[in-house]
């Protein structure tokens, strides 16, 4: 059976996000590598060169849809003992994981794990020295909502980073691209957590983001300026950057 998230109303969305999540929690980190073949992992460290957090001063970091924790790690370790992520996820089961990780990692001190909406940040105007969300924005039911947080959260002189999945341009690539994301990705899925679905929905929802330059374009609606993005792996994923000045 197919769910048909693209006939899901808003309303029920995010519930249907939950139960994927919930569902695949403790094998997340391992579908990720084998999904993009480890790939993620330099996608992520992307967006942290990017980001470049100061090594001796202080930085107050929102990773939102964190999950389990890679890309805050990451801030962690990059930006130094002055360095604080707090991690935010709607999902306790995701940021569970998340925590026990950080924990072994030794990273316990630098990060806090908040449960939340990306649409309804709990935290002051101006909180934050960086904003990034990480193949989360596209589970989000109301884009625009989340933009408007970012920006509101965001100190002036902030700094918003978007990773997500973007469209596949490259010709020849486009077509092995779509063949292993429609006929590979949910079998995965299913050999791994026993449930192909949540991996339907997976690929739906990357199909259904917007392009790069209409997300952009949503990106300085929310207020943030110079906004630009770089397309990696033959655009497989984007990153897009802006600032709140
Ligand atoms: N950023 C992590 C990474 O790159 O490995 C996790 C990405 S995972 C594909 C998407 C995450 O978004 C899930 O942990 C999910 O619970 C979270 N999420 C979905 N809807 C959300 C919302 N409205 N607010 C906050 N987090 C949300």
């Amino acid at each position: 059976t197919h769910f048909g998230f693209s006939t899901v109303p808003l309303a029920e969305k995010q519930g249907l996000v939950d139960d994927v999540f919930h569902k695949v929690a403790g094998r997340y980190d391992l579908m990720n590598d084998l999904m993009s073949a480890g790939l993620h992992r330099l996608w992520k460290d992307n967006l942290v060169n990017l980001l470049d957090p100061p090594r001796r001063r202080p930085f107050r970091h929102l990773d939102v849809a964190g999950g389990t924790g890679d890309v805050a790690f990451r801030i962690a370790r990059a930006g130094g003992a002055d360095t604080h992520v707090t991690v935010l996820d709607i999902n306790a089961s995701m940021l569970e994981v998340g925590r026990t990780r950080g924990e072994a990692q030794g990273l316990g001190g630098q990060l806090s794990f908040v449960e939340a909406n990306a649409e309804e940040l709990p935290f002051e105007t101006g909180s934050f020295d960086g904003y990034t969300i990480a193949f989360g924005i596209r589970n989000v039911p109301r884009i625009d909502k989340a933009l408007e947080e970012a920006y509101r959260v965001l100190r002036r002189g902030g700094r918003f980073l978007c990773l997500e999945f973007s469209a596949v341009d490259v010709p020849g690539l486009d077509r092995i691209y779509d063949l292993y994301s429609l006929n590979l990705i949910p079998p995965i899925g299913r050999m791994v957590t026993g449930d192909a679905e949540p991996y339907r929905y997976l690929v739906e929802s990357i199909r259904k983001f917007p392009r790069p330059a209409d997300f952009a374009a949503m990106i300085a609606r929310a207020g943030f300026s110079q906004v630009s993005h770089r397309s990696l792996s033959g655009n497989i994923v984007a990153i897009h950057s802006g600032w709140k000045l």
